[in-house]
């Protein structure tokens, strides 16, 4: 489902949706390799995000949790399926979206993304927003929406608040959720996560917000990268990584 947007869009969204998973793949293989920030040295796989590199919607929550860094896909345990449930309760499944992570690789324990691993990441969410042109983002929780609203207003204060930002180039609609993982234990947090979700055809089908004037260009692939061959990192993420790169 991709809802045309109102306003024209910049001239980077000329691309085909061919070129644009090209270029997602581009960044993915770097990503892959990235040494960036010291979660490199523990992680498994490096959990770049998946799903429609053409898609209106995109999800971000924090960072990849054990099962996510075995097989190498955002939101795979029961965060994840709770994720899938409330998307079919609005009609939609996750080859319609992309999801991806503040962090493409795990926290140790779990624990919180540390400030410096968040800024060394960071370009590569900006690279996914910016190629991918979403009509709008849902944050998942307090991290990705702090760092893409850039203030510290809890996601308590802001969960279901829609408004509109320049991301980058990119002006979306930006769509505070609570995280799915917060949910599951606790009724309250998961009905208020049902009722805000409820809210998101309505909010998509507004379509994009006008685009900033002024659009960074993207750069093109060179003519040699333009079909990057795939390797794969490690035996265990061969499926994770045609999950990935096939996208949908
Ligand atoms: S978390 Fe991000 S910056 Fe750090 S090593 Fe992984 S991909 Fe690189």
């Amino acid at each position: 489902m991709r809802v045309r947007p109102h306003s024209p869009l910049p001239s980077a969204s000329v691309r085909s949706a061919a070129e644009r998973r090209e270029l997602l793949k581009a960044v993915y293989d770097e990503a892959r390799e990235c040494v960036r920030c010291p979660l490199h040295q523990t992680r498994t796989t490096v959990v770049f995000g998946n799903g429609n590199a053409n898609a209106d919607l995109m999800f971000v929550g924090e960072a990849p949790g054990a099962n996510e860094d075995r097989m190498g896909l955002p939101f795979v345990g029961q965060a994840g399926k709770l994720l899938d449930r409330l998307l079919e309760e609005i009609g939609m499944a996750r080859k319609d979206v992309f999801v991806a992570n503040t962090l493409k690789c795990r926290p140790p324990d779990n624990r919180d993304p540390h400030p410096n691993e968040i800024e060394a990441c960071r370009d590569y969410l900006d690279r996914q927003i910016e190629l991918i042109e979403p009509v709008m983002i849902c944050t998942l929780g307090n991290f990705a929406t702090k760092l893409l609203r850039g203030d510290t207003t809890g996601i308590s204060r802001l969960h279901g608040r829609e408004e509109l930002r320049v991301i980058g180039p990119r002006a979306v609609r930006l769509y505070p959720l609570y995280h799915p993982a917060a949910a599951l234990y606790t009724p309250a947090t998961l009905e208020a996560l049902r009722s805000d979700f409820h809210r998101i055809p309505e909010l998509l089908a507004l379509g994009a917000p006008d685009q900033p004037e002024q659009a960074e260009a993207v750069p093109e692939l060179e003519e040699q990268d333009a079909l990057p061959e795939l390797k794969e990192p490690v035996a265990v993420a061969a499926e994770a990584a045609t999950a990935q790169l096939g996208l949908f």
